[in-house]
């Protein structure tokens, strides 16, 4: 199958109208029509060749909504018309432990990025979101629960299940103080889903007009990282500390924030991270962790989570030829706070 996408071609230019040939459907696979597609920092990494792993030209996306448009002989859980979701993963091994236990994102084998990789079958390297369609195995394809906004929904696929599974798994719950690091896409996200959770929750944010903001979404204080003395009054203040923040950057102001056993979850940078130093760790038994993306069961409860607690991204709709001025804003953290393309944008061959 024919489709039309946006590519980039190398970590410098812009990203172009391309077109590519999908694979042809496999029993296991469903094909869909995109219909929004999110902008994570993630994109813009991978474009700019920021981990040194880009392979081009690279359709990105992985914060997708579509609609079936075909199925192999084999689904069964899916049909045409139906509403989907993709998110950063389209295939794992299936049967190692990880697999096993739903943690596919970390598959023994690796798992199958959405975009920029060989596909497990047959090398082709996977193609994102920027594209009117995309075909993918049937179990990495997920259901949008009734009632979620589907033109909202998107940024959910990343940004929602980035936040959620380390909230989840650093157990935060009802009362619980968490505390999220840099107000972009991922941390108004946490911010959400930690307050639908019944936390406690203050942003941490380098930036003070982001306070009202911060206020809107539901935190319930502002901590600004560079007022020394907000900051030493509010150590030992958290359970969890969700750190959004995409470059290189100290941890140590923020370790002391954290109460005894707290846990200080990394999902921003990959890469090197200053130098900690262990004293707040020793004398305290805190954390430092780190959590990629989701499991697709947990992001299926994600999704289910966010659709009974009516939680959904704060977007702003752009076309498709707007994205190289939407990365330019993205690098200058001047989003509120997650761009959605409305794929109706790009034009294409009728699906
Ligand atoms: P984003 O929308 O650009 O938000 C990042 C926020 O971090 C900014 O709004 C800003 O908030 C703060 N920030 C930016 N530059 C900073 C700097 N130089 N120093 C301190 N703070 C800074 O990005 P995003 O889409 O949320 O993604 C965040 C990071 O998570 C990216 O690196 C992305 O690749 C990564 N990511 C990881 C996973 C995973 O599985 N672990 C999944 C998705 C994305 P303030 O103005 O409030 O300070
Ligand atoms: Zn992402």
């Amino acid at each position: 199958m024919k489709t039309t996408a946006y590519a980039a071609h190398d970590a410098h230019s812009d990203l172009v109208p391309y077109t590519f040939e999908y694979r042809d459907l496999r029993d296991n696979d469903v094909a869909f029509e995109v219909l929004y597609c999110g902008v994570c920092h993630s994109d813009l990494h991978t474009v700019r060749n920021d981990w040194g792993n880009a392979v081009y030209p690279v359709v990105p996306g992985h914060e997708i909504v579509g609609r079936v448009i075909e199925v192999g002989s084999s689904v069964n859980n899916h049909a045409v018309g139906d509403i989907v979701a993709v998110g950063c993963i389209v295939d794992s091994c299936q049967h190692c432990d990880q697999c096993e236990k739903d943690q596919e994102q970390y598959c023994r084998e690796g798992f199958t990025p959405t975009y920029g990789a060989p596909d497990r079958i047959d090398g082709k390297i996977t193609q994102g979101g920027y594209a009117k369609h995309l075909v993918s195995r049937e179990e990495f394809v997920l259901k949008m629960p009734e009632g979620l906004d589907i033109a909202k929904a998107a940024p959910l696929l990343c940004a929602g299940i980035t936040t959620y599974s380390p909230l989840r798994t650093f157990g935060v719950t009802k009362g619980s103080r968490v505390a999220v690091i840099g107000l972009g896409g991922l941390g108004h996200m946490a911010v959400k889903i930690a307050s639908a959770m019944g936390a406690h929750v203050t942003m941490i944010s380098r930036t003070p007009d982001k306070a009202k903001d911060a206020d809107e979404l539901g935190a319930n204080a502002f901590l600004l990282s560079s007022d020394e003395e907000a900051m030493a009054k509010a150590a030992n203040g958290f359970d969890v500390i969700i750190d959004t923040v995409p470059v290189d950057h100290d941890i140590n102001p923020y370790l002391p924030l954290l109460d005894i056993d707290g846990t200080l979850a990394l999902v921003g940078q990959i890469g090197p991270i200053g130098q900690p130093t262990t004293v707040p760790l020793i004398f305290g038994r805190r954390r430092v962790a780190g959590s990629l993306i989701g499991g697709i069961a947990e992001t299926q409860e994600m999704l289910d989570f966010c659709a009974e607690h009516n939680v959904l991204p704060d977007v702003e709709m752009i076309s498709i030829d707007q994205i190289n001025e939407a990365y330019d804003r993205l690098d200058r953290s001047d989003v509120r706070y997650r761009f959605v393309i409305d794929m109706a944008s790009l034009e294409g061959p009728a699906a």
